[in-house]
């Protein structure tokens, strides 16, 4: 320690006087007693300690200092943060310092970023403070700094993870958000454009189904490559959430969009192998940009949202720029969803129920129910309008419930009071078809009603059987069983495979009212028609026309066996006093007989 001693001796006279004053009050021994505990503290303590003069020269540093110096305290005394630190550094370091002196304020906890002379990055966080004599003046500088390179570190990670998605590592939502909002303000100064672009996959969940999650992670990571690798540094792709993206584009010329998008759709569809199984993902983009379609963050990221939802419903695989239609339409089925919801609850809906008849002998063979809603505020809505929001919304499953039980019921109800016994025909959507308690559903309210199961057929159509034509068969089977009928509804307009549809235990085949309406002018629908007529005596299934409206159309099918008939000709859809009045008249036949 006789550095240091010598080195308090050259803090100068007035530090000389303190020495004098302390000596005259302490005993010899007690002196060199604090004098080595003293010595031990800087030696032994973990953080930086050090003493500089006026010019910045050091005068005390402790092991810790001089070790990240790479010498000896010794050979540290005397010099200057010039002769270990970068120049930049040192300036800073001494700017402080001088400031300190010049204000005689401390400056406390600091958090810098240093690199020692033998390299070392680290973070340390220092307080520096005047040192004073007894006089009360500034004689030079204590410091003390402490390294916090470890937690910095792990604040670098929490900060990371707060802002990118671990899966991708791709900036997530929150940061997304933050760059979003700069890049606005960026343009709004610069009078220039940013485009926002929402990706969606279109058949994710079928590699999660088939494969499970680990074949989903690496689609999902393949992608996410896929996309950086197709934007300039400076533009942003963000992990959403499930399978959505959304991509940042700054100060881009509409063509550039274009060709990104382009670029984009094409890396994603290439093929993706995960243990041997080769997966090809497409996906649906919509595209919004500043300032033409939004001004602030939110509502540019809906807006793109949107136009994603468009192009999802035009077919997939595209992408859709967006047109103030789609906030409307958006809004209208927010609206109509709630209402729904709304209606549900108060038992708003109710059926008509429209007769089905043979064309041969004119009797009723069936009824189909038919949801009807009538909107307190917007009158009646098409059904055509808000089955598919109930599907999406998956209403469809509270209020296929409903039509189903309530169905069944009133069919029992006619069958009790002496009426000739008829089907119920009941439309089932894609969304209750694919849930797993669906049968047991329609099971209960079987059992419920007291319906002779014999006496409920069930509409599906064609691409709910198509989509996975074992679990279709299976589930079918399972109410085949206890005496339950099914038909394909809209037959036609779908894409059967033939020999897929041997195997359904279908009875019935309903020919799409779009094929009846130009019979019996137009050829196309004419060999359409009599196609189908001709399967159905093949594969041993009745054929309902649907639609009928005409004796022309009428005759045709009458002419070319048709089973069955239903149509505006012989009665719209009723409720259900109308059509049981109409039943007890049976007088229907006249019209099916005459020509
Ligand atoms: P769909 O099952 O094919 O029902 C036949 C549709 O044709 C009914 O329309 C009916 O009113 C209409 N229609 C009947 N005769 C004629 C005619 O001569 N000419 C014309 N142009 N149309 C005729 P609606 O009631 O508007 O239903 C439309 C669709 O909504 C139904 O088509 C069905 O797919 C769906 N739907 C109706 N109720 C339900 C339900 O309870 N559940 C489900 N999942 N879907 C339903
Ligand atoms: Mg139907
Ligand atoms: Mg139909």
């Amino acid at each position: 320690m006789g550095q240091a001693e010598a080195a308090l001796e050259r803090l100068g006279s007035a530090n000389r006087g303190l020495q004098a004053e302390i000596m005259e009050r302490q005993s010899q021994e007690d002196w060199q007693a604090e004098r080595a505990l003293f010595r031990a503290m800087i030696e032994q303590v973990q953080d930086y300690l050090y003493v500089k003069d006026l010019q910045g020269r050091f005068v005390i540093v402790n092991p810790a200092v001089a070790a990240d110096f790479g010498c000896e305290p010794d050979d540290v005394v005397g010099r200057t943060d010039f002769d270990f630190h970068p120049k930049e550094l040192a300036v800073q370091f001494h700017r402080d310092e001088q400031k300190i002196i010049d204000s005689e304020e401390p400056m406390i906890a600091r958090e810098e970023f240093v690199i020692t002379p033998n390299g070392n990055k680290k973070w340390v966080s220092t307080s520096k403070q005047p040192l004073r004599d007894n006089s009360g003046r500034v004689i030079g500088i204590v410091g003390i700094a402490r390294d916090i390179t470890d937690r910095k570190k792990a604040e670098e990670q929490v900060h990371f993870m707060a802002h990118h998605d671990v899966l991708s590592g791709l900036p997530n939502r929150v940061r997304l958000m933050d760059r979003l909002t700069k890049a606005l303000h960026r343009a709004q100064r610069r009078g220039s454009r940013v485009v926002v672009i929402f990706v969606d996959l279109d058949n994710f969940k079928d590699v999660n189904d088939s494969l499970g999650h680990h074949a989903g992670d690496v689609v999902l990571r393949t992608v996410a490559k896929r996309m950086v690798g197709c934007i300039r540094a400076t533009d942003t792709v963000a992990r959403f959430g499930g399978d959505e993206f959304v991509i940042l584009l700054d100060d881009a010329a509409k063509k550039v969009t274009a060709a990104v998008v382009e670029k984009i759709r094409t890396r994603i569809s290439e093929p993706i192998i995960v243990d041997d199984h080769t997966f090809h993902i497409t996906c649906s983009m919509g595209v919004a940009s500043y300032p033409a379609d939004g001004t602030n963050a939110e509502v540019l990221l809906s807006n793109a949202d949107a136009a994603m939802y468009r192009a999802k419903a035009n077919g997939r695989d595209r992408v859709q720029t967006y047109a103030i239609e789609m906030t409307l339409a958006a809004e209208e089925k927010q609206r109509l969803q709630e209402g729904m919801r709304a209606a549900l609850e108060r038992n708003e809906f109710t059926l008509q129920f429209q007769p089905q008849f043979d064309i041969e002998t004119g009797q009723v063979l069936a009824v189909e129910a038919l949801a009807r809603w009538n909107h307190a505020d917007l009158g009646p809505i098409n059904p055509s309008k808000f089955i598919p929001i109930a599907e999406e919304s998956g209403l469809i499953v509270r209020l296929g419930d409903w039509v189903l039980r309530e169905a069944c019921r009133q069919c029992k109800a006619w069958h009790d009071s002496g009426l000739p016994p008829v089907r119920i025909c009941v439309n089932v959507s894609a969304r209750q078809f694919r849930e797993t308690k669906w049968v047991g559903r329609v099971r209960k309210a079987l059992l419920e009603t007291g319906l002779e199961p014999q006496y409920l057929e069930l509409e599906l159509t064609e691409s709910m059987l198509m989509h996975d034509v074992p679990q279709a068969v299976a589930t079918m089977r399972k109410l085949q069983a206890i005496g339950v009928q099914f038909a394909i509804d809209d037959f036609g307009t779908g894409y059967s495979s033939l020999s897929a549809l041997k195997t359904f235990p279908v009875a019935r085949l309903k020919l799409d009212g779009s094929f009846v309406r130009n019979l019996p002018q137009d050829d196309d629908d004419m060999g359409i028609a009599t196609a189908v007529l001709s399967l159905g005596r093949r594969l041993k299934m009745d054929v309902v026309a649907e639609g009928v409206e005409t004796a022309d159309q009428l005759g045709f099918l009458r002419d070319h066996k048709c089973e069955a008939a239903q149509g505006f000709l012989f009665s719209p859809p009723l409720d259900a006093c109308a059509l049981e009045d109409m039943m007890r008249a049976g007088n229907r036949q006249g019209k099916l007989t005459e020509r």
